[in-house]
């Protein structure tokens, strides 16, 4: 009789895919989140991930538009979405932890159409029931084996040093020329968006060594389970936008339904997150379709 492996493997510190380099930012999104995303976007074979918030930082994400567009527009490039709770924090009432990530993902849902799989814990901080509980919801627990520490401006003393303290911990990390990389940033700090990401994929030669810029979940070999949906973004991927959108037509309306809290509810870009959904929905209009049909020929 073979006994099961029990072995618990539901956090995750780094990537699995070889040559491959995942480049993180929390706390977003906010007032750098766009120049972040029109950055990144100037590097066509670099995607990253961003684990956001809705109420952090003030203005909170939830209540400004602008905000929420570079949160758009970075996931329809095809960069990764996920959660970093609510608030930025783990209530030890199960409930109130529960509560976060649906409200977080709600609030990814109203702004993206989709839902995130993946979870980063503020802080990193995850103990085995938070673990258990992520597990038993369904969520991957993400987090990191290269800390840049780019919040710590105090102890570094001046922007200046602190560029310089964390392309210092790069150069240590990316000399051992590991596998892969999963590495820890902010799109809060200024410096980490016009020097430290930058550096990473411009001067840090690990381009050069053929190491690839990608999403966490393609660096872990799940490109299609970033999000509940099942879908891919961005330019790699031929099966996600379809020219469905007839104004009257039944599936708009499923469609408009599906997102009638989608703050961008109407345009094009809903209508394009919701058509993971149509297939189900035309299933289960068929039945509908079929009554119709048959009475047209009765009567
Ligand atoms: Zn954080």
């Amino acid at each position: 009789m073979v006994l099961a492996n029990y072995v618990k493997t539901n956090v995750i510190y780094s990537c699995s895919v070889n040559k491959t380099i995942a480049i993180t930012f929390d706390d977003g999104p906010h007032n750098l989140s766009k120049s972040l995303v029109d950055y990144l976007m100037t590097q066509s074979d670099v995607k990253a991930t961003f684990f956001t918030v809705g109420k952090l930082h003030y203005p909170f994400a939830i209540d400004t538009q602008e905000y929420q567009e570079a949160m758009k527009k970075a996931h329809d490039v095809g960069y990764q979405i996920a959660s970093h709770t609510f608030e930025h924090e783990i209530s030890s009432n199960v409930d109130e932890f529960r509560n976060s990530l649906t409200l977080q993902d709600d609030f990814i849902e109203k702004v993206t159409g989709d839902r995130p799989r993946y979870f980063r814990a503020p802080k990193g901080e995850c103990e085995e029931a938070c673990q258990a509980n992520l597990e038993e919801w369904g969520y991957k627990l993400i987090q990191w084996d290269v800390d840049t520490k780019d919040w710590d401006l105090e102890t570094s003393g001046s922007e200046s040093k602190r560029i310089e303290d964390s392309i210092n911990v790069l150069k240590e990390k990316f000399a051992e020329e590991k596998e892969n990389y999963l590495i820890l940033m902010h799109d809060t700090e200024n410096y980490t968006i016009s020097d430290i990401a930058p550096w990473i994929i411009e001067k840090s030669g690990m381009r050069e060594k053929g190491y690839r810029f990608v999403t966490v979940a393609e660096c872990l070999g799940d490109k299609s389970g970033m999000y509940i949906s099942g879908k891919n973004y961005g330019n790699d991927t031929s099966s996600t936008n379809t020219s469905i959108h007839h104004e009257d037509s039944p599936i708009s309306e499923v469609i408009q339904k599906n997102h009638t809290n989608n703050i961008f509810n109407g345009n094009e870009q809903s209508l394009n997150s919701g058509t993971s959904t149509i297939s189900i929905k035309l299933i289960s209009l068929l039945p509908f379709l079929l009554m119709s049909l048959t009475y047209l020929f009765l009567f």
